[in-house]
């Protein structure tokens, strides 16, 4: 087997005296799809963050493709800025509601970061949000405003402009908990579909069926910690820690 692309150590993170994250470990290959589960509260959404570098966390080590960085020993002023933005280039978060700039049309909304942050060609740009839009279903909506699209298709905006960035690795922190519930199934399978064309996916989500069909290893984190990690036939359909087996026995 290959090195992971994702590589968790010992990440700690504590909210004054709430140590929300005691030491999580984990890897996830390249081309696989993670799910998150978890009791609320348990750190699930602070560790995409982490990952993200929107939250810095207190030791530990986080390595994404050749990008590793060791908080416990991150150097102070420039250096230390420069570690994380590398680190934080390296995913794409999308985001529980979509963010979308309300003036700005989809199309433009999908190139902003690559034209404005990674600076690249305009034409280039643009050729390339068309060709995400297609994947995501939303090609006829280049030209229309975030109003004038379903909650469902907004998320899907949400999620072309993120892939635009190019991440090596896409974090999903539950993207369709703001949904009605009749637009759930459109975004999840745009999800499953970009997990099909070999993007590294992570997932935070309380749709377990979805978990169970899609990815390739669930997390259970309780307590700041990964108390059990493997495939979802295993997690799900037959979980060795008593832990899980009550969460699971509440959700389903
Ligand atoms: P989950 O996603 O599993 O529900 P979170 O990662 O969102 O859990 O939060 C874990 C804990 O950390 C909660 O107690 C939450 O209140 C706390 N927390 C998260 N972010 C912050 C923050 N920026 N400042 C203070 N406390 C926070």
């Amino acid at each position: 087997m290959t090195d992971p692309l994702v590589r968790v150590r010992g990440i700690t993170k504590a909210f004054g005296d709430n140590h929300v994250l005691r030491g999580v470990d984990f890897t996830a290959q390249a081309g696989t799809t993670t799910t998150i589960l978890g009791p609320s509260g348990s750190g699930k959404t602070t560790i995409l963050r982490a990952l993200n570098v929107l939250e810095t966390p207190d030791s530990g080590t986080i390595g994404i493709g050749d990008v590793e960085v060791d908080f416990g020993a991150l150097p102070r002023g420039k250096a230390g800025r420069a570690a994380t933005a590398r680190l934080r280039a390296q995913s794409g978060m999308v985001f529980q509601s979509h963010n979308l700039f309300p003036h700005k049309t989809v199309l433009e909304n999908v190139i902003e970061g690559p034209v404005q942050v990674q600076k690249r060609p305009l034409e280039e740009a643009i050729a390339e949000a068309r060709v995400l839009l297609e994947q995501v279903g939303l090609a006829e909506k280049a030209d229309q405003h975030p109003f004038q699209l379903s909650g469902g298709q907004q998320q899907r905006v949400g999620i072309a402009r993120a892939l635009a960035l190019k991440p090596k690795v896409v974090l999903f922190d539950e993207p369709t908990s703001a949904l009605d519930p009749e637009l759930v199934g459109e975004v999840l399978s745009v999800i499953k579909d970009l997990t099909q064309q070999g993007w590294t996916t992570m997932i935070v989500t309380h749709e377990i069926r979805f978990a169970q069909q899609v990815c390739d290893q669930v997390l259970f984190l309780d307590g700041g910690v990964v108390v059990e990690s493997g495939p979802p036939a295993q997690v799900i359909g037959d979980p060795r820690e008593e832990r899980t087996r009550q969460f699971l026995r509440r959700i389903l």
